[in-house]
């Protein structure tokens, strides 16, 4: 491996563009956040407070919110829009709301999404759109169909409205040259996901990369679907666009598979998932000329070994089929350094109305609170910051 190496501790430029009040401020909610104490006690009154319809929203909108969201609709996600911008990093507008079950919420939620592709085209400051299936579909119907199960007439309805969805959203991406990601989801939804992408890749990646799908590298599957996939994409002649991630529903696929006595997707150890991470980013790295791909993740060794292969091979820093992404609110360290540096880089800015973003930001309260988290390396560079700055 080279010598080269990006400093991912110059918390100067990471936090940048944060006053002292916004750095302690954030420092603040990030040890609530990392204490296992606080933390359960936090989740566990807004999720009772919100049930019981108490007027919560307002401080959960001044909080949390404000550090992970853009805003409760796509204008008031301008100012993170512009400020991401100023930065050189690119906002991926990410609409959060989860859990319709009605065909009407499902086109509803179909119709923001196009807007976010409206709003993004021709802005250089908006690289991707994204779309999660479950936000556009019944979960029954995606099990059934990942099940490769026989679809009574009422089920093969359903599954022709999601062909239509995300073929208007992938239409609407296409018309404005404006790519657009499909997350990755549980693995029992997952199947009829990748069928779908594989089918919009096809269509409309015959010039560019306009649709790309989600990898999680934490499933003992996805290298050898990698290279299938990619294979079968030069045997079609249109281009393969992924983004990588490691995974974010592992106890879950662990709990289930338990439960119904299969054998888990999932790695068994850390390790074997960094390990299949890395050997994916290495193998888009090796085909960057025919494939286009991003490291969606907050891993700095990752992110690192991505760079240095790119100066290895010669690939200047904002090659268009390479880029780096992070969640808004996380891994700023990771998000400034690389911007700073020419590289390609981009934030998932979730949006929507308050209470619907709340499962969002539990699972990021939640997820931040092991020690091994997220939270503990955010709130190292923050304290860095500070102490940096005196203040
Ligand atoms: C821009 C962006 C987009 C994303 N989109 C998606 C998406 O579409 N679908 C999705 O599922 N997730 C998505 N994620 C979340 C992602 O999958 C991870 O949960 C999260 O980013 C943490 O992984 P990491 O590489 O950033 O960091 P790290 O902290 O280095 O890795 C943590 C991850 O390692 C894996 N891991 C940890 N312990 C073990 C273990 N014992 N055995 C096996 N594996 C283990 C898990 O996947 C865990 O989330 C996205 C993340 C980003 C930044």
């Amino acid at each position: 491996m080279s010598e080269f190496s990006l400093d991912f501790r110059d918390t100067a430029t990471a936090y940048a563009d944060k006053s002292d009040a916004e750095l302690k401020e954030k420092y603040r909610l990030f040890k609530m956040l990392n204490s296992p104490f606080l933390n359960s006690v936090g989740t566990g009154m807004t999720k009772f407070a919100l049930s019981l319809g108490l007027p919560v929203e307002g401080m959960i909108k001044g909080t949390i919110f404000k550090q992970f969201c853009g805003g409760e609709t796509i204008t008031e996600s301008e100012s993170a829009i512009n400020k991401l911008g100023r930065s050189r990093i690119g906002t991926i507008l990410d609409y959060s709301v989860e859990g319709m079950t009605t065909q009407e919420g499902f086109d509803a939620t179909k119709d923001e999404i196009i807007r976010t592709i409206n709003r993004a085209k021709g802005d250089p400051n908006i690289p991707f759109a994204v779309f999660k299936m479950s936000g556009i579909a019944p979960l029954g119907t995606l099990e059934r169909l990942s099940g490769r199960k026989k679809l009574d007439a009422k089920s093969q309805a359903k599954a022709e409205r999601i062909h239509n969805r995300v073929t208007e959203i992938c239409e609407a991406a296409y018309a404005s040259k404006q790519p657009v990601f499909i997350d990755a989801e549980e693995t029992w939804y997952q199947d009829a996901i990748d069928r779908l992408a594989i089918e919009m890749m096809a269509r409309f990646n015959q010039e560019e990369p306009i649709v790309y799908n989600t990898l999680q590298m934490y499933r003992t599957d996805r290298l050898q679907h990698l290279k299938d996939v990619r294979r079968q994409a030069q045997n079609e002649g249109w281009i393969y666009a992924v983004k990588l991630v490691r995974g974010a529903y592992m106890e879950k696929e662990r709990e289930r598979a338990t439960e119904k006595g299969y054998p888990s997707p999932i790695h068994a150890t850390r390790a074997d998932t960094d390990a299949d991470y890395n050997a994916a980013v290495d193998y888009c790295l090796r085909h960057f000329k025919d494939m286009s791909f991003v490291a969606a993740t907050h891993n700095e060794e990752s992110t690192q070994r991505l760079a240095a292969g790119m100066h290895d091979l010669g690939i200047g820093p904002n090659h268009p089929h390479i880029h780096f992404s992070q969640l808004y609110g996380m891994g700023d360290n990771i998000s400034y350094v690389l911007a700073s540096k020419g590289y390609n880089v981009s934030k998932y800015v979730p949006y929507g109305p308050v209470h619907d973003t709340v499962p969002y930001l539990m699972r990021r309260a939640e997820e931040n609170s092991s020690a091994a988290g997220q939270v503990s390396r955010e709130l190292e560079m923050l304290h860095r910051e500070i102490r940096r700055r005196g203040i």
